[in-house]
Protein backbone atom coordinates (compact mmCIF):
# COMPACT_ATOMS: atom_id res chain seq x y z
CA UNK A 1 0.00 0.00 0.00
CA UNK A 2 1.36 3.31 -0.78
CA UNK A 3 1.16 6.00 2.09
CA UNK A 4 -0.18 9.45 1.46
CA UNK A 5 -0.91 8.79 -2.23
CA UNK A 6 -3.84 6.27 -3.40
CA UNK A 7 -3.14 2.90 -3.54
CA UNK A 8 -3.07 1.57 -7.56
CA UNK A 9 -6.81 2.79 -8.96
CA UNK A 10 -8.10 4.24 -5.58
CA UNK A 11 -8.54 8.26 -4.70
CA UNK A 12 -8.86 7.92 -1.41
CA UNK A 13 -5.86 8.94 0.30
CA UNK A 14 -3.85 6.93 2.87
CA UNK A 15 -2.88 8.76 5.58
CA UNK A 16 -0.49 7.36 8.45
CA UNK A 17 1.03 10.58 9.79
CA UNK A 18 -1.16 12.46 12.18
CA UNK A 19 0.40 15.96 11.34
CA UNK A 20 -0.16 15.63 7.72
CA UNK A 21 -3.70 14.60 8.87
CA UNK A 22 -4.00 17.50 11.12
CA UNK A 23 -2.51 19.85 7.54
CA UNK A 24 -4.80 18.72 5.58
CA UNK A 25 -8.39 19.33 7.67
CA UNK A 26 -6.62 22.75 8.17
CA UNK A 27 -6.68 23.09 4.67
CA UNK A 28 -9.48 22.39 3.75
CA UNK A 29 -11.45 24.19 7.47
CA UNK A 30 -9.38 27.54 5.89
CA UNK A 31 -11.00 26.69 2.29
CA UNK A 32 -14.50 26.72 3.57
CA UNK A 33 -15.29 23.17 3.79
CA UNK A 34 -17.35 21.03 6.12
CA UNK A 35 -15.46 18.16 7.11
CA UNK A 36 -16.80 14.97 8.62
CA UNK A 37 -14.88 12.16 10.64
CA UNK A 38 -15.76 8.68 11.58
CA UNK A 39 -13.85 6.86 13.34
CA UNK A 40 -13.29 3.03 13.34
CA UNK A 41 -11.22 0.08 14.38
CA UNK A 42 -11.43 -0.98 11.21
CA UNK A 43 -12.70 -4.18 9.48
CA UNK A 44 -15.37 -2.23 7.57
CA UNK A 45 -19.03 -3.59 6.61
CA UNK A 46 -22.13 -2.34 6.06
CA UNK A 47 -22.71 -0.36 9.50
CA UNK A 48 -19.54 1.16 9.10
CA UNK A 49 -20.79 2.46 5.67
CA UNK A 50 -24.13 3.91 6.65
CA UNK A 51 -22.25 5.75 8.78
CA UNK A 52 -19.95 7.03 6.00
CA UNK A 53 -22.84 7.73 3.60
CA UNK A 54 -24.64 10.15 6.23
CA UNK A 55 -21.04 11.86 6.68
CA UNK A 56 -21.13 12.18 2.72
CA UNK A 57 -24.56 13.32 2.69
CA UNK A 58 -23.58 16.05 5.09
CA UNK A 59 -20.11 17.30 4.35
CA UNK A 60 -17.74 18.51 2.07
CA UNK A 61 -14.59 15.77 3.00
CA UNK A 62 -14.95 12.46 4.94
CA UNK A 63 -12.07 11.78 7.37
CA UNK A 64 -12.58 7.99 8.38
CA UNK A 65 -9.92 6.73 11.02
CA UNK A 66 -9.16 3.30 10.75
CA UNK A 67 -7.24 2.28 14.36
CA UNK A 68 -7.79 -0.70 16.89
CA UNK A 69 -6.84 1.82 19.92
CA UNK A 70 -5.03 -0.89 22.20
CA UNK A 71 -6.25 1.72 25.21
CA UNK A 72 -10.04 0.46 24.97
CA UNK A 73 -8.88 -3.29 25.33
CA UNK A 74 -8.76 -4.56 28.61
CA UNK A 75 -6.36 -7.77 29.72
CA UNK A 76 -7.40 -11.05 28.32
CA UNK A 77 -9.54 -9.16 25.38
CA UNK A 78 -9.13 -9.63 21.81
CA UNK A 79 -7.11 -6.83 20.60
CA UNK A 80 -3.95 -9.14 19.32
CA UNK A 81 -6.75 -11.09 17.46
CA UNK A 82 -9.08 -7.91 16.20
CA UNK A 83 -9.25 -8.65 12.42
CA UNK A 84 -7.23 -6.31 10.41
CA UNK A 85 -6.86 -5.39 6.93
CA UNK A 86 -6.66 -2.17 5.11
CA UNK A 87 -6.41 -3.31 1.78
CA UNK A 88 -10.36 -4.27 1.89
CA UNK A 89 -10.56 -1.09 4.27
CA UNK A 90 -9.38 1.33 1.65
CA UNK A 91 -11.59 -0.46 -0.89
CA UNK A 92 -15.00 0.28 0.85
CA UNK A 93 -14.00 4.22 1.64
CA UNK A 94 -13.43 3.90 -1.69
CA UNK A 95 -16.90 2.64 -2.52
CA UNK A 96 -18.54 4.94 0.14
CA UNK A 97 -16.64 8.26 -1.39
CA UNK A 98 -14.54 8.94 1.44
CA UNK A 99 -11.71 11.77 0.93
CA UNK A 100 -8.85 10.55 3.30
CA UNK A 101 -7.79 7.45 5.34
CA UNK A 102 -5.87 7.74 8.59
CA UNK A 103 -4.47 5.00 9.39
CA UNK A 104 -1.79 5.65 12.32
CA UNK A 105 0.36 3.55 14.39
CA UNK A 106 -0.22 3.60 18.45
CA UNK A 107 3.26 5.50 18.68
CA UNK A 108 1.72 7.99 16.35
CA UNK A 109 -1.47 8.78 18.28
CA UNK A 110 0.36 7.87 21.55
CA UNK A 111 3.82 9.40 21.19
CA UNK A 112 6.13 9.13 24.28
CA UNK A 113 5.66 11.33 26.96
CA UNK A 114 1.00 11.13 26.67
CA UNK A 115 -0.08 11.13 29.80
CA UNK A 116 -3.73 11.93 29.39
CA UNK A 117 -6.83 10.37 30.25
CA UNK A 118 -10.35 11.36 29.22
CA UNK A 119 -12.66 10.31 31.76
CA UNK A 120 -16.57 10.69 31.69
CA UNK A 121 -17.85 9.25 35.10
CA UNK A 122 -20.86 7.72 35.80
CA UNK A 123 -21.98 7.47 32.07
CA UNK A 124 -19.32 4.94 31.68
CA UNK A 125 -19.38 2.99 34.82
CA UNK A 126 -22.85 0.87 34.14
CA UNK A 127 -23.94 -1.57 31.72
CA UNK A 128 -20.48 -2.04 29.25
CA UNK A 129 -18.02 -0.33 31.82
CA UNK A 130 -19.45 -2.24 34.74
CA UNK A 131 -17.60 -5.35 32.68
CA UNK A 132 -14.97 -3.70 30.80
CA UNK A 133 -13.01 -1.06 33.51
CA UNK A 134 -11.43 1.57 31.70
CA UNK A 135 -12.84 0.91 27.99
CA UNK A 136 -14.78 4.71 27.87
CA UNK A 137 -11.82 5.79 29.17
CA UNK A 138 -9.62 4.70 25.99
CA UNK A 139 -12.91 5.60 23.68
CA UNK A 140 -12.90 8.92 25.05
CA UNK A 141 -9.20 9.67 25.28
CA UNK A 142 -8.56 8.49 21.40
CA UNK A 143 -11.89 10.30 20.13
CA UNK A 144 -10.33 13.10 21.85
CA UNK A 145 -6.64 13.02 19.93
CA UNK A 146 -8.73 12.56 17.06
CA UNK A 147 -10.82 15.16 17.69
CA UNK A 148 -8.19 17.98 18.35
CA UNK A 149 -6.04 16.50 14.99
CA UNK A 150 -8.99 17.13 12.71
CA UNK A 151 -11.24 19.12 14.32
CA UNK A 152 -13.95 18.07 12.39
CA UNK A 153 -17.43 20.15 12.03
CA UNK A 154 -19.49 16.81 12.66
CA UNK A 155 -18.23 13.16 13.73
CA UNK A 156 -20.71 10.17 13.49
CA UNK A 157 -20.83 7.13 15.39
CA UNK A 158 -23.88 4.72 15.41
CA UNK A 159 -26.32 3.59 18.22
CA UNK A 160 -25.30 -0.02 18.46
CA UNK A 161 -22.57 1.46 20.44
CA UNK A 162 -25.24 3.25 22.09
CA UNK A 163 -23.28 4.08 25.68
CA UNK A 164 -20.20 4.96 23.73
CA UNK A 165 -22.57 7.22 22.43
CA UNK A 166 -23.61 8.77 24.83
CA UNK A 167 -19.97 9.08 26.54
CA UNK A 168 -18.76 10.58 23.41
CA UNK A 169 -21.89 13.03 23.19
CA UNK A 170 -21.24 14.63 27.05
CA UNK A 171 -17.35 14.68 26.43
CA UNK A 172 -18.25 16.80 23.14
CA UNK A 173 -20.33 18.92 25.05
CA UNK A 174 -18.21 19.67 28.28
CA UNK A 175 -14.95 20.00 26.43
CA UNK A 176 -16.88 22.02 23.50
CA UNK A 177 -15.56 19.44 21.13
CA UNK A 178 -16.93 18.98 17.30
CA UNK A 179 -19.65 20.49 15.76
CA UNK A 180 -21.84 18.20 15.87
CA UNK A 181 -21.85 14.40 16.88
CA UNK A 182 -24.81 12.78 14.38
CA UNK A 183 -26.32 9.67 15.62
CA UNK A 184 -26.45 6.66 12.75
CA UNK A 185 -29.02 4.01 13.74
CA UNK A 186 -27.98 -0.11 14.01
CA UNK A 187 -27.44 -1.76 10.26
CA UNK A 188 -28.59 -5.25 10.75
CA UNK A 189 -27.99 -8.56 9.20
CA UNK A 190 -30.87 -9.90 7.06
CA UNK A 191 -31.83 -12.06 10.36
CA UNK A 192 -31.62 -8.69 12.53
CA UNK A 193 -28.20 -9.55 13.95
CA UNK A 194 -26.43 -6.17 14.23
CA UNK A 195 -23.41 -5.92 12.05
CA UNK A 196 -20.32 -6.24 13.74
CA UNK A 197 -16.32 -6.58 12.99
CA UNK A 198 -16.60 -9.14 15.80
CA UNK A 199 -19.23 -11.50 14.10
CA UNK A 200 -16.67 -12.72 11.88
CA UNK A 201 -15.32 -14.65 15.04
CA UNK A 202 -18.55 -16.66 15.10
CA UNK A 203 -18.94 -19.92 14.35
CA UNK A 204 -22.09 -21.09 12.49
CA UNK A 205 -24.24 -22.68 15.25
CA UNK A 206 -23.15 -19.46 17.59
CA UNK A 207 -24.46 -17.35 13.99
CA UNK A 208 -27.76 -18.99 14.09
CA UNK A 209 -27.73 -18.48 17.71
CA UNK A 210 -26.96 -14.84 17.90
CA UNK A 211 -29.82 -13.90 15.84
CA UNK A 212 -31.95 -14.58 18.81
CA UNK A 213 -30.80 -11.47 20.16
CA UNK A 214 -32.27 -9.33 18.03
CA UNK A 215 -35.63 -11.29 18.17
CA UNK A 216 -35.38 -10.59 22.66
CA UNK A 217 -34.85 -7.13 21.67
CA UNK A 218 -38.03 -7.61 19.26
CA UNK A 219 -40.21 -8.96 22.01
CA UNK A 220 -39.60 -6.89 24.70
CA UNK A 221 -40.28 -4.03 22.26
CA UNK A 222 -43.48 -5.48 21.67
CA UNK A 223 -44.44 -6.06 24.99
CA UNK A 224 -43.44 -2.07 25.84
CA UNK A 225 -45.83 -1.42 22.93
CA UNK A 226 -48.88 -3.40 24.24
CA UNK A 227 -48.20 -0.92 27.42
CA UNK A 228 -46.00 -2.71 29.26
CA UNK A 229 -43.80 -0.49 31.61
CA UNK A 230 -42.12 -2.73 34.10
CA UNK A 231 -38.31 -2.82 33.18
CA UNK A 232 -38.00 -6.08 35.00
CA UNK A 233 -40.87 -7.51 32.38
CA UNK A 234 -38.71 -5.97 29.59
CA UNK A 235 -35.72 -7.79 30.53
CA UNK A 236 -37.69 -11.05 31.52
CA UNK A 237 -39.28 -10.98 27.74
CA UNK A 238 -35.60 -10.34 26.13
CA UNK A 239 -34.30 -12.86 28.98
CA UNK A 240 -37.07 -15.88 27.73
CA UNK A 241 -35.86 -15.70 23.76
CA UNK A 242 -32.14 -15.60 24.14
CA UNK A 243 -32.52 -18.61 26.75
CA UNK A 244 -33.62 -20.47 24.03
CA UNK A 245 -29.76 -20.58 22.28
CA UNK A 246 -27.82 -23.21 23.68
CA UNK A 247 -24.55 -20.68 22.91
CA UNK A 248 -25.77 -17.95 24.42
CA UNK A 249 -24.96 -16.22 27.64
CA UNK A 250 -26.60 -13.42 28.86
CA UNK A 251 -23.87 -10.55 30.74
CA UNK A 252 -26.77 -8.20 31.30
CA UNK A 253 -29.68 -6.82 30.09
CA UNK A 254 -30.48 -3.54 31.01
CA UNK A 255 -33.44 -0.72 31.03
CA UNK A 256 -31.34 2.69 30.87
CA UNK A 257 -31.48 6.57 30.57
CA UNK A 258 -30.56 7.06 26.35
CA UNK A 259 -28.47 10.22 27.48
CA UNK A 260 -26.85 9.24 31.25
CA UNK A 261 -27.19 5.67 30.84
CA UNK A 262 -28.70 5.50 34.22
CA UNK A 263 -30.76 2.58 34.80
CA UNK A 264 -34.85 2.90 34.93
CA UNK A 265 -37.28 0.76 36.48
CA UNK A 266 -39.89 1.99 34.56
CA UNK A 267 -40.50 3.08 30.99
CA UNK A 268 -42.00 6.18 31.56
CA UNK A 269 -40.31 8.20 29.25
CA UNK A 270 -37.84 7.08 26.43
CA UNK A 271 -35.37 4.05 27.30
CA UNK A 272 -32.59 2.23 25.85
CA UNK A 273 -32.71 -1.53 26.36
CA UNK A 274 -29.21 -2.20 26.00
CA UNK A 275 -27.79 -5.72 25.91
CA UNK A 276 -24.59 -7.82 26.07
CA UNK A 277 -24.65 -11.27 25.07
CA UNK A 278 -22.06 -14.10 24.43
CA UNK A 279 -22.22 -16.18 22.00
CA UNK A 280 -19.41 -19.24 22.86
CA UNK A 281 -16.56 -17.04 23.78
CA UNK A 282 -17.68 -13.93 21.70
CA UNK A 283 -19.28 -10.84 23.39
CA UNK A 284 -22.00 -9.74 21.20
CA UNK A 285 -23.87 -5.96 22.28
CA UNK A 286 -27.22 -4.61 20.82
CA UNK A 287 -29.53 -2.13 21.98
CA UNK A 288 -32.93 -0.48 20.65
CA UNK A 289 -35.04 2.22 21.80
CA UNK A 290 -37.90 1.89 23.44
CA UNK A 291 -41.25 4.68 23.48
CA UNK A 292 -44.15 3.92 26.31
CA UNK A 293 -47.18 2.78 24.40
CA UNK A 294 -45.02 2.95 21.05
CA UNK A 295 -42.09 0.31 21.39
CA UNK A 296 -39.28 0.34 19.43
CA UNK A 297 -38.47 3.69 17.82
CA UNK A 298 -35.55 5.22 15.98
CA UNK A 299 -34.90 8.26 17.79
P1 LIG B 1 -16.02 -0.03 15.43
O1 LIG B 1 -15.17 -0.13 14.20
O2 LIG B 1 -16.71 -1.30 15.78
O3 LIG B 1 -15.30 0.64 16.58
O4 LIG B 1 -17.20 0.96 15.06
C1 LIG B 1 -16.95 2.22 14.49
C2 LIG B 1 -18.25 2.98 14.43
O5 LIG B 1 -19.18 2.26 13.64
C3 LIG B 1 -18.91 3.18 15.80
O6 LIG B 1 -19.47 4.49 15.86
C4 LIG B 1 -19.98 2.12 15.81
O7 LIG B 1 -21.08 2.45 16.63
C5 LIG B 1 -20.38 2.10 14.35
N1 LIG B 1 -21.02 0.81 14.03
C6 LIG B 1 -20.51 -0.42 14.23
N2 LIG B 1 -21.41 -1.36 13.86
C7 LIG B 1 -22.51 -0.70 13.42
C8 LIG B 1 -23.78 -1.09 12.90
N3 LIG B 1 -24.11 -2.37 12.76
N4 LIG B 1 -24.65 -0.14 12.55
C9 LIG B 1 -24.33 1.19 12.69
N5 LIG B 1 -23.15 1.62 13.16
C10 LIG B 1 -22.25 0.70 13.52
Amino acid sequence: MLLGLPAEGLTVLVERSSERVSEIAAGWRDGGLVTGLVPTMGALHKGHVALLEAARRRCDRVVASVFVNPSQFGPGEDFERYPRDLDADSLVLEEAGADLLFAPEAADIYPQGFRTRVEVPSISEGLCGRFRPGHFTGVATVCAVLFGMIRPALAFFGRKDIQQLAVIRRMARDLRMAGEIVAVPTVREPDGLAMSSRNAYLSPGERKDASLIFAGLTEASELARSGAVGASALKDAFAAVVGRGASLRIQYVELADPEDMEPMQVLDRDGVLAVAVHAGPTRLIDNVLLRPGAGAVEE
